[in-house]
């Protein structure tokens, strides 16, 4: 499954977060494909609409989708150079997906802060800075690869080189090369062998002080303005608070716990769902009385791709796909109802599967 790699700078608040999200940790037994090492956490992703089809098939077995997040420690200024074992965690950096940047929005003397004070900006430029650095190397690699193309009149290289070179100038002027406006195609035929670092997608986590939860403070604030041009969420929540609430396993318990702060939803659960989104990928559910399951794709894949996260064989004996929406399995009740008054769909190769489908896949074997 795809991964999150939290980062920032040490004492904001990361290890706190990631033990919350270890806490909520899935059932293991399900999900045997999953990565199970100490700074992995899995966790299932809260959906509304699994909890609607629960209640109304009734399955022996529920099973949600997942996401991983990686705690990505000791990131520290001057990693790109090595300092503080920078290129090992860089290189963690590189094999995920997509980042959390954990950035400290709370005052507490007792917690020492590794530059003396609470800046918010400052400290998200920092980590910034590293992984530019990081992305510059990068850049230069292939820009030197690249020219020799270019010098003999390939004129493939030549066009790759003049956007290398925007990358370059972005990185210099100490921007993320995910603010460089491209389209896709071109995007991924210039740096898609380079993963860089700033060209993942983001979002910030604001740890602020309890009082602040939700509200958010001088710091949050300063931090969304600070990104509003990035296009990245800003989640605010305070990780002591969800280290406590991911403690509570009962369910109503929990609700009760919320509901004392003010809070409709943990900031957990809101980070999850935000982290699934921004890694663009969706849900589509099949339902049955032995087992109601989430699926998770990547937005804009066709039927047969998505069957085949079920199994291979559903892919490639790929008849068709019978559709139901959710709304209407709420309204009518049951497959056969929604069957009876023509609300499914019958789906062929070429049908995109929409968030929130109920799939039932026909195929040969
Ligand atoms: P990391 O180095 O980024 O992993 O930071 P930690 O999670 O270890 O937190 C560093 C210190 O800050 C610890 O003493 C935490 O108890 C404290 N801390 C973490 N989150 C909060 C918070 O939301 N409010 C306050 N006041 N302290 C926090």
């Amino acid at each position: 499954s795809l991964q999150c790699g939290i980062v920032g700078l040490p004492n904001v608040g990361k290890s706190t977060l990631f033990n919350a999200i270890s806490t909520g940790k899935a059932e293991a037994a399900n999900y045997p494909f999953c990565t199970i090492e100490p700074n992995v956490g899995v966790v299932t992703v809260p959906d509304e609409r699994l909890d609607i089809l629960t209640e109304l098939v009734k399955p022996q077995k529920v099973i949600p989708t997942i996401i991983e997040f990686v705690d990505i420690a000791g990131l520290v200024k001057g990693a790109s150079q090595g300092a503080g074992l920078g290129n090992k965690f860089l290189a963690n950096i590189r094999e995920v997906d997509a980042i959390v940047h954990v950035v400290r929005c709370f005052q507490d003397e007792n917690v020492v802060h590794v530059e003396g004070r609470v800046d918010p900006v400052f400290d998200k430029e920092i980590i910034d800075i590293e992984l530019q650095l990081k992305d510059l190397e990068s850049i230069e690699k292939k820009i030197q690869r690249t020219e020799k193309g270019a010098r003999a009149g390939d004129a493939k290289a030549k066009a790759e080189l003049e956007w290398l070179k925007k990358y370059k100038e972005t990185l210099e002027a100490g921007k993320n090369a995910r603010s460089l406006q491209i389209d896709e195609e071109t995007k991924e035929a210039v740096i898609g062998d380079l993963q860089l670092l700033t060209a993942k997608p983001v979002l910030y986590v604001a740890n602020v002080d309890e009082g602040s939860m939700l509200t958010g403070n001088e710091y949050s604030e300063k931090l969304k303005e600070a990104v509003k041009h990035e296009g990245a969420d800003v989640i605010v929540l305070c990780a002591a608070i969800e280290s406590q609430i991911s403690e509570i396993d009962d369910p109503e318990e929990h609700a009760m716990f919320l509901s004392e702060y003010g809070l409709q939803e943990s900031g957990l659960s809101k980070l999850i769902k935000a982290s699934y989104a921004l890694l663009n990928l969706i849900t589509y559910f099949t339902a049955g009385v032995k087992e109601v399951r989430a699926w998770t794709i990547i937005k804009g894949w066709k039927a047969p791709q998505a069957a085949g996260v079920i199994h291979s064989d559903f892919e490639k004996g790929f008849i068709r796909a019978e559709v139901i929406k959710i709304a209407d399995y709420e309204q009518y009740k049951t497959e056969a109802g929604v069957k009876e008054v023509g609300k499914m769909a019958v789906e062929g190769k070429e049908y995109v599967v929409a968030d929130g489908d109920i799939m039932h896949f026909r195929f040969n074997v």
